[in-house]
């Protein structure tokens, strides 16, 4: 079976390539460059022909995915901009609904053989910030981010613009797949996971240029200095999260599942703050990361830390069952991977 794959040369596209090559699949990813989708076949040149890559440049223009939906029996739409530094939220609007809506109109066009697409959501598109700590799932929608945006504009707060960018194009595709139903043979899954963290094989020349979660994470775990946050931020401040490679995994078993049509799955491990990774982090032996001096917050710190956020993970249990890696994982072979590339 082949499996288009969008965006497939970000951080966690490119692990779920990985995984659905490693299972037999044969994957198309999409890059918005030929420059862009060299280090993906030069990491997978062993698997032949069963990977290629299509440029797709602009995901905003209608039928952008026309020519490559054609041929394949699934699709993981993951191509969406994640950053905090949008000015105009239409710079992030625009090509997550565009992007999201777009590959469905493809799909429904020219994709006679796909049978399941899968949507990268997240749990921005769930979540609220509220004083009280609440448990949120899959009923749950960010609405205070879409009302944020829509009041403040450009003056928002760059998460909430990147937030109601994850939920108008989440909701844009749900409102499209039932528009179509009676006219399609595949359905739907979106994922929402929160904080993506775990080792990276995308092509990133520097720690500067990784994407946004795997950044935050190394800046405030590995760096000596917790990337200038104060002990107060690292014992009260956090979200939740869960590894790329579960993450990854967790898209694969979106595809294959049919219990997971027409569902919105949350994949989340559970709260953290910064300072459970810093702890977790000085506490592995022997280092993995011996030639780096880790912060060390205040030890403990964050011990009994107020989480505002908690997510009901019954549906993944249900559905997926997945075993999912622990911090000590996560942070051990993230830190190794650091150490390999002498960051
Ligand atoms: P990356 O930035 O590594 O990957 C994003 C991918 O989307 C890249 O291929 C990028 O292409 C593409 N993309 C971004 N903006 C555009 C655009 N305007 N037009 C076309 N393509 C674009 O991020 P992640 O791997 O972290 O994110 C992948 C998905 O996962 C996104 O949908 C994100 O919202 C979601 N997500 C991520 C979380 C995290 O913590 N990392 C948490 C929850 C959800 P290019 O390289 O050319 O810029």
């Amino acid at each position: 079976a082949k499996v288009l794959v969008s965006g497939a040369n970000g951080y966690i596209a490119i692990w779920v390539v990985r995984t659905l090559l490693e299972r037999g699949y044969s994957v198309r990813g999409t890059v918005r460059s030929a420059e862009k989708g060299r280090h993906l076949l030069d990491i997978f040149k062993g698997y032949g022909d069963k990977i290629e890559v299509v440029v797709v440049e602009d995901i905003t223009t209608e039928g952008a995915f026309d020519e490559a939906v054609k041929g394949v029996d699934a699709i993981a739409h993951t191509a969406s901009p994640f950053h905090l530094k949008a000015v105009d939220p239409q710079e992030l609007i625009g090509p997550a609904v565009k992007g999201t809506v777009g590959m469905l109109a493809s799909a429904l066009k020219n994709g006679s053989s796909v049978q399941r697409i899968v949507v990268t959501s997240s749990c921005a598109a769930i979540l609220h910030v509220s004083p009280e700590p609440k448990v949120f799932s899959e009923v749950d929608w960010n609405e205070q981010s879409i009302k944020e945006v829509g009041e403040q504009g450009k003056d928002a707060s760059g998460i909430a613009k990147y937030r109601a960018s994850k939920t108008l194009a989440e909701r844009a595709a749900w409102d499209f797949y039932k528009k179509h139903k009676h006219e399609i043979q595949w359905d739907l899954a979106v994922i929402n996971p929160p904080f993506v963290f775990g080792p990276f094989i995308h092509d990133s020349p520097s720690i500067d240029s990784l994407n946004e979660s795997a950044r935050v994470w190394y800046s405030t775990v590995a760096k000596a200095d917790a990337g200038g946050r104060s002990p107060e931020f690292l014992a009260t401040q956090g979200s939740c999260w869960i590894d790329v490679r579960d993450l990854a995994e967790g898209h694969t078993r979106a595809m294959e599942t049919p219990a997971a049509g027409d569902e919105r799955i949350i994949i989340s491990v559970g709260p953290f703050v910064w300072q459970d990774w810093i702890d977790t982090a000085n506490a592995l032996s022997p280092s993995p990361i011996p030639s780096h001096t880790l912060p060390k917050g205040v030890p403990d710190g964050g011990k009994g830390a107020k989480h505002a956020v908690y997510y009901d993970t019954a549906k993944e249990k249900k559905i997926f069952g997945l075993k999912l890696r622990t911090m000590e994982e996560t942070a051990r072979d993230t830190l190794a991977d650091f150490e390999r590339r002498g960051w």
